[in-house]
Order: C-alpha cells, then sequence, then structure tokens
C-alpha cells in the first residue's frame, strides 16, 4: 500500500491525518476501478505551501495545484484556499491526476470526477481519518511484549476474529447519482 508523505506547514484547516486519509482513499475509490498511481509500490508526497505553481494554460490564473504523476507528488499552494471544502476538493483533484492521464480534456474530466466521487471518497477517509487513533492503539498491542504479541511456541488463532458479524451490504445499493 501506499505511504502518504505531507510535507510543508499543515494548514489550521485540516489536519495531517485528513489529508493522508482523503487522498488514499482517493487512490483508493480510483484503484478500485482500474486506475493506478504510475509506481504503486512506492509513496506519494503532498507539498504544501506558500508557493507560486505557475500559470494555468486554461484559466490564465496561478495554478492552486499542480501533480507529476510520474513522481508521485503534488504540490498545493495553500494561498488559494480559505476553506476546508476547498482544499479538500484540491486533494482530491490532484490525488486523481496521479491515479490516471486522460484524453485532451484531462481537466474538464479530472475535475468531474472530482465530483462525482466526492462523497465516496469523503466517506471512506471519514472513516480512517476519525478512527485513527483508536486503531493506532490496537498496533501498539501488536508490539513485542504488548497484549496481542505470542511467544511463537504459544501461537494460535483467537476466535474473536469470528464474533463481530459485520460484512458488506452489496454492490446494487446505490447512494443518490447526479
Ligand atoms: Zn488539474
Amino acid at each position: 500500500m501506499t505511504e502518504i508523505t505531507v510535507t510543508g506547514k499543515c494548514p489550521k484547516l485540516i489536519s495531517k491525518e485528513e489529508i493522508r486519509a482523503i487522498v488514499l482513499s482517493t487512490i483508493t475509490v480510483m484503484g478500485y476501478h482500474g486506475y493506478y498511481l504510475k509506481r504503486p509500490q512506492e509513496g506519494v508526497e503532498v507539498i504544501l505551501g506558500k508557493m507560486n505553481l505557475g500559470k494555468n494554460k486554461i484559466t490564465e490564473g496561478n495554478n492552486a495545484g499542480v501533480a507529476w504523476r510520474g513522481l508521485g507528488m503534488f504540490k498545493v499552494d495553500l494561498r488559494k484556499f480559505r476553506n476546508k471544502p476547498g482544499l479538500t476538493t484540491i486533494l482530491i483533484h490532484e490525488t486523481i491526476h496521479l491515479c490516471a492521464n486522460f484524453s485532451g480534456s484531462d481537466e474538464f474530466i479530472v475535475s468531474t470526477l472530482t465530483d462525482r466521487l466526492k462523497e465516496s471518497i469523503i466517506e471512506i477517509a471519514e472513516e480512517l481519518a476519525s478512527n485513527t487513533y483508536k486503531r493506532a492503539a490496537y498496533f501498539a498491542h501488536s508490539k513485542k511484549g504488548m497484549a496481542y504479541h505470542r511467544s511463537e511456541k504459544d501461537d494460535c488463532y483467537n476466535d474473536e476474529q469470528w464474533q463481530n458479524k459485520k460484512t458488506t451490504s452489496g454492490n446494487k445499493k446505490q447512494k443518490g447519482t447526479k
């Protein structure tokens, strides 16, 4: 799976956990549908800051974000964002660029997919981000000397894995489409 590195100053609007969750959820949704990072085995780098990212060829204004698919990296100019939904949108948009090259109308397709996929992406990201520390504690228990750790000769299966009967509800249930 892809490690997400966030460098630069994290804005007050959003936490680093949320940024990682949104980027990874976007990669997940794209990958589920067959659109992959160029080098999935390597990490993705998100660089945030107040920086000039050059002129946009379409709008002729300054770029708010720029992605390099070959490098698995994108940059965001934080001066362009005053609210969290806007920042969320650029994170999804630039991550989609990392996962696919479309036709000559790349920007129209990427911005349209950003809108259409946002609901699914945010639902996954919300779960990832909101339970970060609960799950981190479970992983901490797996370390040597901690609750989940057994010596090799005492290894066994934990039948608790079968107790919670939670499962998926099928792929026919559609939420509102637009
Ligand atoms: Zn774009």
